[in-house]
This record gives C-alpha cells, sequence and structure tokens, in this order.
C-alpha cells in the first residue's frame, strides 16, 4: 500500500512573514489524525524559518531546486549540504519551470538527482509534456525520455526515496486539470516503465503524484485513481485553507 504524499511548492511566493504566518496555519490543520504525508517547499529565504517552525510538526520540508556541485563559483546556487545544513528532508528537481525559463536539461536533472541521493535529499523528480507535445501525440514518448534520463545511472537502493511528479506543463497554473482519465493513463505508463527500467517491486512501491492545477475541487477524484499516489500543489497551496482541503482530500 502507498501513502498519499501531498506536497506544496510554493514557488517565488512568501516572504519570512508570509512564511510564519502559512506554517502556522498549516501546523493548526496536520496532526495524528493526517493520513498523508505532508511536504512544503518554501523558497530557500524561508528553509532555516521552516526548520524551527515545524521541530515538532508532522509536516516535513524541502527545497524547491538546488545545484549539483557541492560548493565553488557558482553565483546564485545552493549546494546540497546547504539544503540538509537547514533540515531539508526533500528537493523538488526537473519543474518545467526550470526546464523551460531556466534552460535545465534532462542530463542537468539526472546530475541533480544523483547528488541530492548522495547527500541523502529526497527528489521530487518531474516530469511532463507540453501541449504542443501533447497535440502532436508524443506524451509518452517525452514522458519516457524524462524518465529515462533522469534515473540514467541510478540503482533501485539509490532511488528508493525518489518521488515521481508527473505534471502536464499544460495544467499548471493554468486552471486546466488532466481529466482524472488522462492523468491515470500516464501514471500507469510510468508506473509499467519505471517497472521495465528498474523492478516491479520497485515500480509498485514507487510514490507517483500528479500536479497541475490540483485543488480542493477536483483533488479527491484525481487522488482516487489507482496510480494517482498523491500531489505536487502550487497555486492552491499558498492558501492554508485550499492546502488543507487537498490534504483531507488524500
Ligand atoms: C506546480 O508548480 O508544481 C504546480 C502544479 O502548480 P499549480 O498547482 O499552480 O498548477
Amino acid at each position: 500500500m502507498r501513502n498519499k504524499v501531498i506536497a506544496g511548492n510554493w514557488k517565488m511566493n512568501n516572504d519570512l512573514n508570509g512564511t510564519v504566518n502559512l506554517i502556522s496555519e498549516l501546523k493548526k490543520g496536520v496532526n495524528d489524525q493526517t493520513k498523508a504525508t505532508v511536504i512544503v517547499c518554501p523558497p530557500f529565504t524561508s528553509l532555516e524559518t521552516a526548520q524551527t517552525l515545524l521541530k515538532d510538526s508532522l509536516i516535513k520540508f524541502g527545497a524547491q531546486n538546488m545545484y549539483f556541485e557541492e560548493s565553488g563559483a557558482f553565483t546564485g546556487e545552493i549546494s546540497p549540504s546547504m539544503l540538509k545544513s537547514v533540515g531539508c528532508e526533500y528537493v523538488i528537481l526537473g519543474h518545467s519551470e526550470r526546464r523551460t525559463i531556466f534552460g535545465e536539461t534532462d542530463q542537468i536533472i539526472n546530475k541533480k538527482i544523483k547528488t541530492a541521493i548522495k547527500h541523502n535529499l529526497k527528489p521530487i523528480f518531474c516530469i511532463g509534456e507540453t501541449l504542443e507535445e501533447r497535440e502532436k501525440g508524443i506524451t509518452f514518448e517525452v514522458c519516457e525520455r524524462q524518465v529515462r534520463f533522469g534515473l540514467e545511472g541510478l540503482t533501485e537502493a539509490e532511488l528508493s526515496t525518489m518521488i515521481i511528479a508527473y505534471e502536464p506543463v499544460w495544467a499548471i497554473g493554468t486552471g486546466k486539470t488532466a481529466t482524472n482519465e488522462q492523468a491515470q493513463e500516464v501514471h500507469a505508463f510510468i508506473r509499467k516503465l519505471v517497472a521495465k527500467l528498474l523492478s516491479e517491486n520497485f515500480a509498485q512501491n514507487l510514490v507517483i503524484q500528479y500536479g497541475g492545477s490540483v485543488k480542493p475541487e477536483n483533488a479527491k477524484e484525481l487522488l482516487a485513481q489507482p496510480d494517482i499516489d498523491g500531489a505536487l500543489v502550487g497555486g492552491a497551496c499558498l492558501k492554508a485553507d485550499s492546502f488543507l482541503k487537498i490534504i483531507d482530500a488524500a
């Protein structure tokens, strides 16, 4: 049985004040009755504050990105050990905004996944097709390429903490959600592919989240699909009320 994992990607939102407010509200709603694993991913500048605020909480936290080198002349970048030093457990890698706005390639993302794992950070590895790719009928091909490159050179044991987030790019921040059937179809495809690349047992235990305009109104049905094991939430995680409703739906 795979446990549901609900993660909030805050993106470039919330200064320290906003962080204190949002985490304080979330803490009121997440307790030992909460069945899902809950993760928040604030911006880098809020991670240390998140660590302090979440010390006695069930809510886990992570970063939204990191670089694959340990230290050195990489102006503006953050290393895995820096994330570890503020208590991060997770790191989102390969988000479509990183791929499209910041030019991250499958090869760069593969290096980041390897480095994260080496430093005991749990990767939330994002994949997904653009609208153009879906319309061309190459969704499976694109997802397969992203998964194959992303996991290249890594063993089952090394990948044991990884989560995959399937996020169709056309559904991110657009208000357009994939239908339950569209999402389930790609999730099942990813699980089969991972079974082929690694093993059936690994694939059965792998958490595959859906992301793309998940909100309280659509969360329950999406999360009821057999291969959807959670959600990576953008817009709707910025208000405690809507994020908590999604957590409840799980
Ligand atoms: C995301 O950025 O990972 C995301 C899914 O955003 P939204 O929920 O706003 O579509």
